[in-house]
């Protein structure tokens, strides 16, 4: 399969856009977003902006991308030297754009202050959010098959690592052996800075890894995810170098149990915050909900965090084709944390776990 979204896929996607637009009364939106732009145009470069109309698209990149955007792109191009803000006005005063739509948190005041000063005077802006991110929820299977690449990489590298873990290593050396590991078995680079943490530092969800030895912890965390064609995965594995203190022993099959319920809960129609309460009341039930201080997962595709989040206040009903984590955790102070992370996909009837690693409590 080609890397690369096909230009029918990009371009399906971009009427879905346009006719979005279209019901918001918008005659146009720029593009700024990174993931945004590759969803739409193939991009995937970081240097680019996408005048997205009905009927006449352009993208916008400087010299260093042309050969670049040449290869990857599926609508027309057009390359300047000015700033990209300086470069679209003009195009959409040519198109007669009277409302323009843009990416409300993905803009910079500067970028904002510079298209409001070339824009036609008759021409408004309005702050668009989240539009195509919703668009981005539900994969295509195309997209699917890439997020499970993904997975698959992902574990395999954290097997690999681990078969070569020495107890002498560092929080910091291992991180980099399951980085290596990673790009050997076919990733692009990690999708977010691995998480390795040690004994009481794993109560910090997003501990860095530090120069400690992992003997001296017993508790270990792994947070990692890959980026591969584009996509992420992500996983939180724990592992315990001897035998775990009995409270640690408790609060892993109390965190197992939990995610465990999530996941049955997962199907289509369902509500984000209905799975996160799924999660948290096991945990109640074992007095430790109040340590489990973030939610219980996200959405996840060409962006590590993706809508949507499986948190108390979020009621979107999930959709077959979502790809979500389920990552329920507990953090005590001063002694440690845990947290058990799969990527999942949401199906016609329920899900499917994508990440193959095992969960059962694990001592090397
Ligand atoms: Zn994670
Ligand atoms: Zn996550």
């Amino acid at each position: 399969m080609s890397l690369l979204s096909s230009a029918n896929e990009t371009q399906a996607r971009r009427d879905a856009v346009a006719r979005a637009l279209k019901a918001r009364r918008l005659d146009a939106l720029v593009v700024s977003a990174g993931p945004n732009l590759r969803y739409l145009t193939g991009f995937t470069g970081s240097h680019g902006l996408l005048l997205l109309t009905q009927d006449d698209p352009l993208f916008l990149t400087n010299p260093i991308y042309r050969l670049q955007a040449g290869q990857e792109v599926s609508c027309k191009i057009q390359v300047g030297t000015r700033q990209l803000m300086d470069e679209l006005a003009p195009a959409a005063r040519k198109r007669r754009i009277r409302t323009l739509g843009f990416e409300a948190g993905r803009i910079t005041f500067e970028a904002y202050s510079v298209l409001k000063s070339k824009l036609a005077r008759n021409a408004s802006l309005e702050p668009v959010a989240g539009l195509i991110e919703r668009l981005r929820m539900v994969k295509s299977p195309a997209e699917i098959a890439l997020i499970r690449g993904s997975v698959e990489t992902n574990s395999r590298a954290y097997e690999k690592a681990l078969s070569r873990l020495r107890p002498s290593m560092t929080e910091t050396e291992f991180a980099a052996e399951l980085e290596f590991r990673m790009r050997r078995f076919g990733a692009e680079k990690p999708a977010f800075d691995t998480i390795v943490a040690s004994g009481p530092r794993t109560a910090l969800p997003h501990a860095q890894p530090t120069d400690a030895r992992l003997a001296a912890g017993g508790t270990v965390l792994i947070d990692m995810g890959a980026f591969q064609a584009g996509y992420a995965s992500d996983m939180t594995r724990m592992f315990f170098v001897g035998k775990p203190s009995p409270r640690m022993k408790s609060a892993y099959a109390a965190v197992l149990e939990a995610q465990l319920a999530a996941i049955d809960a997962v199907r289509p129609g369902v509500k984000s915050s209905a799975v996160d309460r799924a999660a948290r009341n096991i945990l109640k039930a074992h007095k430790l909900d109040r340590y489990f201080v973030h939610s219980t997962g996200h959405g996840l595709g060409l962006e590590i965090h993706e809508p949507p989040r499986l948190g108390m206040k979020d009621h979107t009903k999930l959709e077959a084709g979502m790809a979500i984590t389920i990552e329920p955790g507990v953090y005590l102070e001063g002694v440690g944390g845990i947290r058990i992370e799969d990527t999942v996909l949401v199906t016609g009837t329920g899900c499917e776990v994508l990440t193959p690693t095992d969960k059962a409590l694990r001592v090397v």
